[in-house]
C-alpha cells in the first residue's frame, strides 16, 4: 500500500439470499454513514442471487407479519427477540419503502409487496445493494473458509477482514441452500443443534387415496400419547401421501421432533372447526327429520366439500346411498366424530426437499446476540436460516432473515471501526 493510502477493508457475505443481501445492503450503508473505506462483496453459488426469494409466498413474498413476537418462533426464540429489538419490522419496512417498495397486509396480518410479486422485493434489495456499491460474484460457491491473519480466506482465494455466513439451511436445496454452510463452520468448532425439516407436509400411514386433491378448511390437532403437541387451522390440502397446506406445515416441526425420539404422533382433523359437535349433531338430526329420503353422501354437503363428506361417511362404514332417515343416533354420532375428529397416524414428515425452512442450526450460545458474531471466531458472523431459529408460516422466517442480516451487516462494519 502506498504511504498515506487508506487501507480498504473487505467484508464478504457468503450467500446471496434474503439474509445475505440484506446484510450486504446494511453493511454498505454502515460504511457509507461512517465514511469508512469498505468493499462489500456477496459470493453466491447460484448463477444469480435471490432464487429462493422469488418463490416465497407462492411468488408473492410474504415478507413479515403485523403480529410479531417470540411466540411465533421455535429453537432459539429468545435470540430472535434480542435481534429483532435491534432491527424490527418497522425498520425493515422503512428500508423497503426507502427503496421504493410499498406493502400491504391481508386479513391474517401477512405483509406482501403491493405489487404482489416476490420479484419486486428482490429487485428492491438488489437495487439498494448496487447503489451502495455492493459487488456480486455469482456462480461462486464457497467451499472453504479459513482464518487468515486477522481475517479470513474464502476458497483459498478471496481475502476478507470480516465474513458473514448467510448460506441458509438445508430446506428447498433446489434453490441453492444445500447445507454447505454448516461445513464452513466446522473448522471453527461451532456447535450446530440437530437439523430437521419444518414447515413441511405430513406423511400419513395408510392414507386413503380417495382424499387426494381435496382442499378444505379445517383444524389439525397434533397429539402424542394423548398429549397436545400443536394445533393450527386453515386450508388443509389432501395429497396422495397425507396432509399438506398451511395447518399441516405449521404443526410439522412438532411431529418431526417427536418422531425423531421414537414417539407416535396422531393428527386429528376437525373439518368443521366453526361448529361445535353438539350443534352439528342438532343440525344433522334436523336434516334427518326434514329430509329422510336424502342419501348419506349428501348429508354433509352443506358443511364440507362434497367429496370430503363422502369419504368421511365411508370412514364410518356407511354406504353413501343409505337414506338419512334410516340412520340411527349412534351412526349420526359416528359421523359427527368423523367430521370433528378424524384421526390420521403421522408416519413421518416430508424431507428437506419439500420443506420451507430448517429447524435447528447454529446454537444460540455460540452467537453474540448483540452483533450476530460467533463467540469462537471473532470477525465471523452468521444470520438467517443457518441459525437455530425457525418461525411459523406467515412472514416470520423472512423477518428473521432480514433482522439477523441487518444486525450482522451493521456489526461487521462497526467492528472494523472499533478494533
Ligand atoms: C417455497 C418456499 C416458500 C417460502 N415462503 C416464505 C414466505 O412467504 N415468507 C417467509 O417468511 N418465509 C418463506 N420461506 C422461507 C424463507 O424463504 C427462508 O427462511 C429464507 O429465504 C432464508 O433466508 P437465508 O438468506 O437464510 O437463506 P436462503 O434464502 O436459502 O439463501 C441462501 C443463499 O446462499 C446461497 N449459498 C448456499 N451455500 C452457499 C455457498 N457455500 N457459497 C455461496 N453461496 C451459497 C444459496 O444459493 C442461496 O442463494 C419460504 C421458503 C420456501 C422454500
Amino acid at each position: 500500500m502506498a504511504d498515506g493510502a487508506k487501507k480498504r477493508y473487505e467484508v464478504a457475505v457468503i450467500g446471496g439470499g434474503a439474509s445475505g443481501l440484506f446484510a450486504a445492503a446494511m453493511a454498505a450503508d454502515e460504511a457509507e454513514k461512517a465514511g469508512a473505506p469498505v468493499n462489500v462483496t456477496v459470493y453466491e453459488g447460484n448463477a444469480r442471487v435471490g432464487k429462493k426469494l422469488l418463490v416465497t409466498g407462492n411468488g408473492r413474498c410474504n415478507l413479515t407479519n403485523e403480529k410479531m413476537g417470540e411466540e411465533y418462533y421455535r429453537g432459539a426464540a429468545a435470540l430472535f427477540e434480542t435481534v429483532y429489538r435491534q432491527f424490527d419490522r418497522e425498520a425493515m419496512l422503512a428500508f423497503f419503502e426507502d427503496a421504493g417498495l410499498y406493502t400491504r397486509s391481508d386479513f391474517a396480518g401477512r405483509v406482501y409487496p403491493m405489487s404482489n410479486q416476490a420479484s419486486s422485493v428482490l429487485d428492491a434489495l438488489r437495487n439498494v445493494c448496487a447503489e451502495r456499491g455492493v459487488k456480486e460474484i455469482t456462480s461462486c460457491k464457497i467451499t472453504s473458509l479459513k482464518q487468515h491473519g486477522a481475517g479470513f480466506l474464502l476458497n483459498d482465494t478471496f481475502y476478507a477482514d470480516r465474513a458473514i455466513i448467510a448460506t441458509g439451511g438445508k430446506a428447498a436445496p433446489v434453490h441453492g441452500s444445500d447445507g454447505g454452510g454448516y461445513a464452513l463452520l466446522e473448522p471453527f468448532g461451532v456447535m450446530v443443534t440437530p437439523l430437521f425439516p419444518a414447515l413441511t407436509p405430513l406423511n400419513v400411514k395408510d392414507f386413503t387415496k380417495a382424499l387426494k386433491g381435496i382442499r378444505a378448511t379445517g383444524k389439525i390437532t397434533l397429539k402424542s400419547a394423548g398429549k397436545l403437541l400443536a394445533e393450527a387451522a386453515g386450508e388443509i390440502q389432501y395429497t396422495d401421501y397425507g396432509l399438506s397446506g398451511i395447518p399441516a406445515m405449521q404443526v410439522s416441526r412438532f411431529a418431526a421432533q417427536r418422531l425423531s425420539v421414537g414417539g407416535e404422533v396422531s393428527a386429528f382433523v376437525d373439518s368443521a372447526p366453526d361448529i361445535p359437535a353438539e350443534e352439528l349433531t342438532q343440525r344433522l338430526l334436523t336434516i334427518r327429520k326434514n329430509h329422510p329420503a336424502m342419501t348419506a353422501e349428501n348429508l354433509l354437503a352443506g358443511f364440507l366439500p362434497k367429496r370430503l363428506g363422502t369419504v368421511l361417511i365411508g370412514f364410518c362404514s356407511l354406504s353413501p346411498a343409505k337414506e338419512v332417515g334410516a340412520l340411527h343416533e349412534n351412526a349420526l354420532a359416528k359421523i359427527v366424530n368423523a367430521v370433528k375428529r378424524t384421526k390420521y397416524t403421522v408416519s413421518s414428515v416430508r424431507g428437506f426437499a419439500d420443506a420451507q425452512v430448517t429447524a435447528g442450526g447454529v446454537a444460540e450460545n455460540e452467537i453474540d446476540a448483540a452483533t450476530m458474531e460467533l463467540k469462537k471466531a471473532k470477525g465471523l458472523y452468521v444470520c438467517g436460516e443457518l441459525v437455530d431459529v425457525d418461525g411459523d408460516c406467515g412472514g416470520y422466517n423472512l423477518q428473521w432473515a432480514f433482522s439477523g442480516g441487518a444486525v450482522a451487516g451493521q456489526s461487521a462494519v462497526r467492528s472494523l471501526a472499533i478494533r
